[in-house]
């Protein structure tokens, strides 16, 4: 018998301009290689190291990162994307003009429009998402079996909220009729969706977390039980929370109390809680936030585009508040790549507070670690070290976008650009190479997903 070796692993990026890691040093190895063998970060070091692999691609001219986490979201708004009559509406405008539409979701387009969704997401250099689904019409079916299904298919992490809205316009709400439930039949589905779906292992590619819409979409009872239920199944808290100005006046109005207040009074106050936007919190508030150890998603482009505010992640940061970016609904947003989401934070982050407020490592971090900590999944997703998922993201920082970025590459990433990833990797698994979506039934879907558009805008 003759010494082989060590048996070779699965996978080694080499060879990296950068690899940034964004382990809790915040290590960056130029030259810098990542080995994946089952799906899994077995190793990162410097050239020459590298172990022997089943394959190795080349990282040169590159940044790697790791996969960016998405830690909010509604997928199946991409199914009214830029939808022309509520383009100039503010939030609550713009959602009561489409709540009629979306009361047309089923399983064919919950299951289309994720299938889209994770795929632009992998395009974007997102390995993991969550999806805030809360609109689950009479008669729609399982559609959230239907995201995972897409999910599973294309190889995407998957954090499935259940969402949930009690409150229609006859009890003060927003939404019409069609689109609520009434609070037994949300939790039994809740508690059904987790039994059926949510793995606990430590690799988990799918996760189940419950997520009433927001404070004036749901009774106090739901809000109350629905906390009550999380901590009984051990799943996380989501909700949509203090997102604009009008908020705060639908609360005073109907609860007599600010947003904040009403988290706290209904249970919510943990770190089993991450919350969406979050842009008018007061300076107290944010310091109680901090101390409860609840995350925030926040949402640049969203906030943006409905011009709800700057949010403060600064002072977030500041107070203890973990931060993550979401790329919002579609139909909010319009676009879903984490990439831009990280640099519109930098940018938003500077116009609130100057230049030395926010550089590109710290939007980085709130898009791979930040979004991390809001999923529960700190030291397995956002960060390349051993043990942690196999999520790896291949940025060429090279060609006419970059010429002259030649002193810091991560700088160069986010200020430079648009770039997208040579290649999108989770659990170990090409899902974007060589800036092409590995899947072939990318066409055949979209066919699909543009009928189901049509249809529901009745546009020809
Ligand atoms: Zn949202």
């Amino acid at each position: 018998m003759t010494d082989t070796g060590p048996a070779p692993v699965d996978l080694v990026i080499a060879g990296a301009e950068l690899l940034v890691t964004m382990d809790d040093d915040r290590t960056e190895i130029p030259g810098g290689w990542v080995a994946i063998d089952d799906g899994v970060v077995v190793a990162v070091g410097s050239p020459g190291r590298e172990p022997p692999a089943g394959r190795t691609v080349a990282g040169t001219g590159c940044v790697v990162t790791p996969g960016l986490v998405n830690a909010h979201h509604h997928i199946y708004q991409n199914l009214t994307r830029a939808y022309l009559p509520a383009t100039s509406s503010t939030l609550f405008g713009w959602l009561t003009t489409q709540y009629p539409i979306w009361a047309n979701l089923d399983e064919e387009s919950a299951y289309l429009s994720a299938w889209v969704g994770f795929a632009e997401l992998a395009l974007g250099g997102a390995t993991t998402s969550m999806d805030h689904l809360y609109v689950h019409p009479a008669g729609g079916g399982d559609l959230i079996a239907a995201e995972i299904r897409a999910a599973r298919e294309l190889g995407f992490r998957f954090h499935a909220t259940r969402g949930s809205m009690s409150l229609s316009q006859k009890d003060g709400g927003l939404p019409p009729d069609s689109v609520v439930q009434d609070d037994d039949t949300i939790l039994a589905e809740s508690a059904r969706l987790v039994a059926a779906h949510h793995d606990r292992s430590r690799h988990a590619m799918v996760q189940v977390a419950l997520a009433p819409c927001s404070p004036f979409s749901v009774s106090k009872e739901l809000m109350i039980r629905t906390a009550e239920l999380a901590e009984q199944l051990d799943v996380r808290l989501h909700t949509h929370l203090a997102e604009d100005l009008d908020e705060d006046d639908f609360c005073l109005e109907l609860f007599g109390c600010r947003p904040l207040e009403y988290f706290e009074e209904v249970g919510w106050a943990s770190e089993r809680s991450w919350v969406a936007h979050c842009v008018q919190p007061n300076q107290a508030e944010i310091e109680r936030m901090g101390t409860w150890g609840t995350g925030v998603a926040h949402c640049p482009s969203s906030n943006m585009i409905l011009g709800a505010g700057l949010a403060p992640v600064a002072e977030f940061r500041a107070a203890g508040v973990p931060v993550g970016l979401g790329c919002d609904g579609s139909a909010s947003a319009d676009s879903a790549s984490l990439w831009t989401e990280a640099r519109n934070a930098m940018l938003l982050g500077r116009l609130r507070h100057g230049p030395e407020s926010m550089s590109a490592r710290d939007a980085l971090e709130l898009a791979t670690r930040g979004g991390a900590a809001c999923l529960g999944r700190q030291g397995v997703l956002g960060e390349l070290s051993p043990g942690s998922a196999g999520d790896v993201v291949v940025w060429p920082i090279e060609g006419i976008r970059f010429a002259g970025a030649v002193s810091d590459p991560v700088e160069a990433l986010l200020r430079c650009g648009p770039v997208s990833p040579r290649h999108t990797i989770v659990a170990g698994r090409f899902l974007v190479e060589d800036g092409e979506l590995v899947d072939p039934g990318v066409g055949e879907i979209l066919a699909r997903h543009d009928a189901v558009a049509r249809r529901w805008q009745g546009v020809a």
